[in-house]
């Protein structure tokens, strides 16, 4: 099934540094100052890891 990953900036309190982007094994999450992450969609590989990291459940990978 066909997985694309999603920011829900409403969930995210865009007030530290994003653990998920640490954890992303290709380097597809980015964060400016406190901002939501960004996802790269070019270099994501939909592994998950990132959406089972966010505490607040803003990442989410969803299934199309
Ligand atoms: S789903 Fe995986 S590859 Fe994509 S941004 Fe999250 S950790 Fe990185």
């Amino acid at each position: 099934m066909e997985k694309k990953l999603l920011i829900v900036e409403e969930r995210c309190p865009q007030n530290h540094a994003c653990p998920a982007v640490k954890v992303c094994p290709v380097g597809a999450l980015s964060q400016n100052d406190f901002d939501a992450p960004v996802i790269d969609h070019g270099k994501c590989i939909k592994c998950g890891k990132c959406s089972n990291f966010c505490p607040k459940k803003a990442l989410v990978l969803q299934s199309l």
